[in-house]
């Protein structure tokens, strides 16, 4: 295991040990056996096994959530923020320490170029920073009352939060969640997805090596509908956080629901890109292309539906198509512009989505073929023209390297296009006029709009979706309000 690919590894003493033994979870600090069936991790460029992992079952998730309940309990909720601070600013050191080999991991696993996981491994600690100078800041409010009270209000934390991840970005999403749980004074459990658990497994181990108490930060592999389903559904779970899918994101709302447990749900996204006939056509060109670039478009955020005006959109089409050509397709560690998708399964359903749109009448511009020579799950990135809002391609989300481009004659049906869609993550709107982007930015149904640049934002900028692209919000300060409840406490004079 610790030779060959992951070498450098070895210094996470016992996690990578024995090789043959499948990995277990990070419980209490500690690497820990788990008892259920063994599920082996692929690397998707070579189909290649990089590791086995046991199932963490319904005890074995019991362990973690006790663990971290005590450690809430005993230790990290009466640290104090100053004293929180302080750990979560190492962690933060500790991520940027060994920013190397956590991004070789993070691309063996999910496939995604080098210089990607680099930048999702740099936001992983930034998150950790950013959070950390906000935990002794969690201030509340004073309140006049009418005349014989008082009032303030504290912002206390749950107790133990769940977070359960997908593969696109496995550590900056589990960072995006536990930072702020952990400034707040939460402990928490995560669920990595099945097919990349890796390096939040070695995340959490990293995390006690600089200093982060044992059980202050769980986590237990395993596949959602046994472990994911245990965890969110254990009794000391007090809050949920989750990235994922419409599907499971219902499913987790139901659990909660059953507990009364608050939840955060970061689901899928088709987001809209409106690009106006006095727009920088260059700047648009470069995002539509960006689109696919990320994650080889395995990105929630992904805009994939340019809708451009019609003088301009065969134009504009065409440049789309001649930029993703220039793109470089190949394993993420030799760091092309696209690595493979994540899985078998994610190569057929982009492929069929493929199908589906030159079915319905669009055209295929480029793209969307295997390349030859590579044994993984590539796709060269596909352009569709002349898409219809009301085609398959158009409404679902793709997740994968597939751009398509819509025509519109009049502003208001640029913005009726846009809405029309149960999805409002993001959207991008590209035009000279300053008056015409904030009207459209206002009128536009989706949690962030990004104007004349896309993709923009950071750790800093509150991010989540309208309509099923989800509930409350992670990032910047939005997110801490979702990890902490407040309390009010009222004063006789
Ligand atoms: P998914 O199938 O919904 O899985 C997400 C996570 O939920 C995985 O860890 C999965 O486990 C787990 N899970 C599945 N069923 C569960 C259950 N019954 N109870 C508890 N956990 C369960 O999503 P995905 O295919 O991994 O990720 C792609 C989706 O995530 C896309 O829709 C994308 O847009 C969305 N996403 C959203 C954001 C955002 O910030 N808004 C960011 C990234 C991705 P296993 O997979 O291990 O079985």
């Amino acid at each position: 295991m610790t030779s060959g690919v992951l070498a450098g590894l070895d210094r996470f003493d016992g996690l990578f040990a024995g090789a043959g033994e499948p990995l277990g979870a990070v419980v209490d600090g500690h690497w820990t056996a788990t008892a259920g069936e063994s599920v082996p991790v692929e690397d998707p460029a070579t189909r290649q096994q990089l590791a086995v992992f046991g199932e963490a079952t319904e005890s074995d998730v019991d362990r973690a959530v006790v663990s971290a309940e005590r450690a809430y309990r005993e230790v990290w909720r009466d640290l104090g923020g100053v004293r929180r601070a302080d750990v979560l600013f190492a962690v933060a050191d500790a991520i940027r320490r060994n920013a190397d080999v956590l991004a070789r991991l993070e691309t063996y696993d999910t496939g995604k170029p080098l210089k990607q996981a680099r930048s999702d491994v740099a936001t992983a600690a930034r998150y950790f920073a950013f959070y950390a100078g906000h935990a002794d800041k969690l201030y509340g409010e004073t309140i006049p009352g009418e005349g014989d009270y008082w009032a303030y209000t504290l912002r206390e934390p749950y107790g133990v939060v769940a977070h359960v991840t997908p593969w696109n970005s496995p550590i900056s999403q589990m960072c995006r969640g536990v930072a702020p749980s952990l400034a707040a004074g939460n402990t928490v459990v995560v669920k990595p997805s099945e097919i990349t658990p890796l390096s939040s497994l070695v995340a959490a181990r990293l995390f006690v090596e600089a200093g982060l108490p044992p059980g202050v930060c769980n986590v237990v592999p395993g596949r959602g509908a046994t472990t994911g389903a245990a965890l969110v559904a254990h009794p000391l779970v007090e809050h949920i956080g989750f990235t994922g899918s419409v599907a499971t994101g219902r499913r987790i709302l139901h659990a909660a629901a059953e507990r009364i447990v608050g939840c955060n749900l970061e689901l899928g996204g088709k987001s809209p890109t409106i690009v106006l006939p006095d727009a920088d056509l260059q700047a648009a060109v470069t995002a539509g292309a960006l689109a696919v670039v990320r994650n080889a478009g395995q990105s929630c955020f992904a805009t994939t539906r340019l809708i451009v005006h019609r003088a301009i959109a065969d134009e504009y089409g065409a440049r789309v198509a001649a930029a993703v050509q220039t793109l470089t397709v190949g394993p993420g560690i030799d760091d092309p512009d696209l690595g493979p998708l994540a899985s078998a399964q994610q190569l057929a359903k982009v492929e069929a989505a493929i199908e589906s749109g030159r079915a319905e009448g669009a055209e295929l511009a480029t793209g969307g073929t295997r390349p030859d020579g590579l044994d993984g799950y590539f796709l060269s990135p596909a352009v569709l023209t002349g898409v219809r809002n009301e085609m398959r391609v158009a409404q679902d989300e793709i997740f994968g390297p597939v751009q398509t481009v819509l025509a519109y004659d009049d502003v208001d049906e640029a913005v009726a296009i846009a809405n029309h869609s149960s999805y409002g993550l993001a959207a991008g709107v590209f035009t000279r006029d300053v008056a015409t982007a904030h009207r459209l930015a206002r009128r536009l149904e989706t949690g962030q709009v990004q104007i004349n640049r896309y993709p923009m934002g950071g750790v800093e900028t509150p991010f989540g979706g309208y309509k099923q692209s989800g509930l409350g919000r992670e990032k910047g300060l939005a997110a801490l309000e979702h990890y902490t409840q407040l309390k009010t406490v009222i004063v006789a004079d």
